[in-house]
């Protein structure tokens, strides 16, 4: 009863208080504009975007739509400048920044202040042209925060996919390389061992707010475990997890090194291999059969290797160190073969190794592997967008579509370095960068 009249107020007041919507509309001329990677380029384009929706896409430099008073019309010429959807990353990790500092910051600093700073990253990230990311990794509480208050415009940053994380004891995704007093205190609700504590956890995450979930098959080169890149969730483990995950409508990421570990989440249907550094044959055989995306975060690879032959890497242990060197190391050659196969790919640097702001780079190396530059543009785009299963509304430029824009001062299918320098970005209709 008492809802039901605080709903009839709350229906009367809307009524009252809005008499005429004012629309925010934006106009775009586009000097040189790519709407879907792999389609050619165009000259000389208008888009008009009207409350974040693209609404036009006109031949040439033309005005906007006919507005009413109330409406706020802003033109912004991008001439000069390449336009291009928004990218987009599959694997960040917007809680933090591998380095030396990390064991103590695990100490010193409260939930509060990690929170803050993801929101520092989200910003960074954001004005790197990353307008979506899917973030595999990270407090769960603070990373929904994030996400949620980005959503309502209280801070700025990309759109966020957030993952609850669910791994078994001494995994890769449990906490490790602490006294046992801080092992117990920051060991995860969401660690489970067997069929049907795995489900408990999967369904816990996604009650407690995961769009997708994340999980450690194998093991992982920065856990300090000297337990190898081997796997490490069981088969039954994996397939509860999934099938739990599928059920409640959720995806199911899975970080995986070691080829028996990618090979067994693939088997039991998971929807990508974050990394694959090992991925064989059967690997390809298998995620061409289920079409599992392969997010290869050869940015991670790169970053360790470089620190742990750095002066200065004690911060790592003798495990971490000889499982980065090899580790990193065959990333590409394997990625190589991958893309080669024809395997979906969707772009991920697994940023939070490397530094937040720096997700272009991974273009570069994708470059160096022997990939295509469209076909980078392209799983940096539309197939992250089919991976999240959001390509109706991201991943590329047309009528009814969400305005991710980024402008570029040059061509990324001739100079890929091009996409290190984004002057504007636009994510939903709002301008964050110009
Ligand atoms: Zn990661």
């Amino acid at each position: 009863m008492k809802k039901h009249s605080l709903a009839l107020l709350v229906m009367s007041s809307m009524v009252l208080s809005v008499p005429v919507s004012a629309a925010d509309i934006k106009v775009i001329h586009a000097g040189t504009l790519l709407t879907l990677a792999g389609e050619p380029v165009l000259s000389e384009r208008t888009l008009v975007i009207t409350d974040g929706i693209i609404t036009e896409i006109k031949q040439g430099y033309v005005a906007g739509p006919i507005a009413t008073a109330q409406d706020t019309v802003e033109i912004v010429d991008l001439k000069n400048k390449f336009v291009m959807p928004g990218l987009m990353d599959m694997h960040v990790h917007l809680q933090g920044e591998l380095g030396p500092n990390n064991d103590s910051e695990a100490l010193r600093m409260s939930d509060a202040d990690v929170a803050i700073r993801s929101a520092y990253f989200a910003k960074k990230t954001l004005l790197a042209g990353f307008t979506t990311v899917r973030d595999l990794g990270a407090k769960p509480e603070q990373i929904y925060a994030l996400r949620d208050g980005i959503n309502k415009g209280w801070v700025d940053g990309p759109r966020i996919i957030a993952s609850g994380g669910v791994s078994v004891t001494g995994g890769h995704g449990d906490v490790d390389g602490m006294s046992p007093d801080l092992l117990d205190k920051f060991t995860s609700k969401t660690i489970c061992d067997g069929p049907y504590d795995c489900r408990r956890a999967t369904r816990r995450a996604i009650k407690f707010g995961a769009d997708v979930i994340k999980i450690t098959s194998t093991g992982g080169v920065l856990s300090d475990t000297n337990t190898g890149t081997g796997q490490q969730m069981d088969d039954d483990e994996l397939k509860e997890v999934i099938d739990t995950a599928h059920a409640l409508g959720r995806k199911v990421a899975s970080h995986a090194h070691a080829a028996q570990g990618i090979n067994a989440a693939l088997r039991a249907g998971v929807d990508s291999i974050e990394h694959g550094s090992y991925a064989d044959k059967e690997s390809i055989k298998l995620m061409k059969k289920s079409g599992a995306f392969l997010v290869p975060t050869l940015l991670a690879g790169d970053t360790v290797v470089k620190m742990a032959n750095a002066a200065g890497a004690d911060f790592m242990s003798p495990a971490i160190k000889a499982k980065a060197v090899r580790v990193g190391g065959d990333m590409m050659k394997n990625f190589s073969a991958a893309y080669k196969a024809g395997v979906n790919i969707a772009y991920g640097t697994d940023s939070g190794v490397s530094h937040h702001g720096d997700n272009a780079k991974e273009a570069l190396l994708m470059s160096q592997a022997g990939m295509s530059n469209t076909d980078i543009l392209k799983s940096a785009t539309i197939n992250a967008a089919k991976l999240i299963d959001m390509s109706d509304s991201l991943g590329s430029l047309s009528m009814g579509k969400q305005a991710d824009i980024i402008a570029l001062n040059a061509n990324p299918l001739n100079h890929i370095e091009a996409l290190l320098d984004v002057p504007f970005v636009m994510k939903a209709g709002v301008i964050y960068k110009l």
